[in-house]
């Protein structure tokens, strides 16, 4: 009711009377007024006048969960959008409700206070950046999980991309973006299932949108240092959401084997000379390509091998 109400009163120049509202989406004048209220604790500047009605003057300059699920266009992403200003990780909050929450619902907060990247490392979440966990229940096998990396890195790095073309953003084997070879972002992907099914995947995208360049590892960089202006948060987020809600329907539909073309197209890792640190080995090759789960086929001297996660570095 709240967006209905708010959508009537954006698209009129003047006032609009209660009783027009209520003829428009069938509740009383009374239930409007409560409407009305909720919006302006929720931020919206809303002018009213005897006899005439109301306006909207004004829209949060703050961003509101109920605002982003109000502008986007999507069909399953952010339908449903939590908003923080402070939580200890996204994935960690996404992971606790993800069995009560549809697929599509988001996690989103302005700061993290135990960001995480792989294998429990730190990763740097101040103000400025921004983080973002999805919740996704794909009807995939669990060993399928890794794609769901793919398909957010693909996300990322094409809307990155159709912000300004001269970013020049890459994807990083297994789960970073790259700009100038620095990191803009890193994604983990973490996975609750029984052996045969997937219960659901957190997806967690940690972006330096506005970071400042001392608050950042020597290897990061923010989209503000390298476009020389400050990024609107909302309308990064529209973008984002909007194109993961693109891509991810592709995936469900059509399967991976499109998305794994465009990831090649906009990888920084295949054709290069890299090293490879696993857990248990370390490899130096070519990367060569990757295969349908996301794993990294690499020529060494002796072999092929497929490597499936790991630190990689340049030659
Ligand atoms: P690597 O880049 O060494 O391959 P990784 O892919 O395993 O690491 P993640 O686990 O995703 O990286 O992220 C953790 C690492 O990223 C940290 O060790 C740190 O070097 C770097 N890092 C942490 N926070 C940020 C940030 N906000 N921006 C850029 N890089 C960061």
């Amino acid at each position: 009711m709240k967006s209905k109400i708010l959508e009537i009163l954006e698209k009129s120049e003047g006032y609009v009377s209660g009783e027009v509202i209520s003829k428009k989406i069938g509740i009383s004048r009374a239930a409007i007024w409560k409407h009305i209220k909720k919006l302006r604790e929720l931020g919206y500047e809303i002018g009213s006048k005897t006899n005439e009605g109301y306006k909207l003057i004004k829209t949060p300059d703050f961003l509101t969960g109920f605002e982003l699920e109000r502008i986007l266009f999507t069909d399953i992403i952010g339908k449903k959008v939590l908003f923080f200003e402070e939580v200890d990780s996204t994935n960690n909050k996404a992971k606790q409700i993800a069995i009560r929450e549809n697929e599509g619902t988001v996690v989103i907060s302005e700061m993290q206070t135990s960001g995480r990247g792989r294998r429990g490392r730190e990763w740097h979440s101040p103000k400025g950046g921004i983080y973002i966990s999805f919740i996704l229940k794909p009807n995939i096998s669990p060993e399928k999980a890794p794609q769901l990396t793919l398909v957010s890195s693909l996300a990322l790095v094409e809307t990155l991309n159709s912000m300004d073309k001269k970013l020049d953003a890459r994807i990083k084997w297994p789960n970073d973006i790259l700009i100038k070879g620095k990191k803009i972002s890193g994604i983990l992907t973490e996975l609750s299932s029984d052996i045969e099914k997937i219960n659901h995947i957190v997806v967690g995208v940690g972006v330096n949108l506005n970071t400042e360049k001392n608050a950042l590892p020597e290897t990061g960089i923010s989209l503000k240092n390298e476009i020389g202006e400050n990024v609107s948060t909302k309308l990064f987020l529209r973008q984002f959401l909007e194109h993961f809600d693109v891509v991810y329907k592709e995936y469900i539909t059509n399967g991976i084997d499109k998305i794994i073309e465009r990831w090649k197209f906009n990888s920084d890792t295949l054709g290069k000379k890299v090293k490879i640190i696993g857990i248990n080995e370390t490899f130096e090759g070519l990367a060569k390509d990757i295969d349908e789960n996301g794993a990294l086929i690499l020529k060494t001297k002796e072999k092929e091998v497929k490597v499936y996660s790991g630190d990689v570095s340049l030659r």
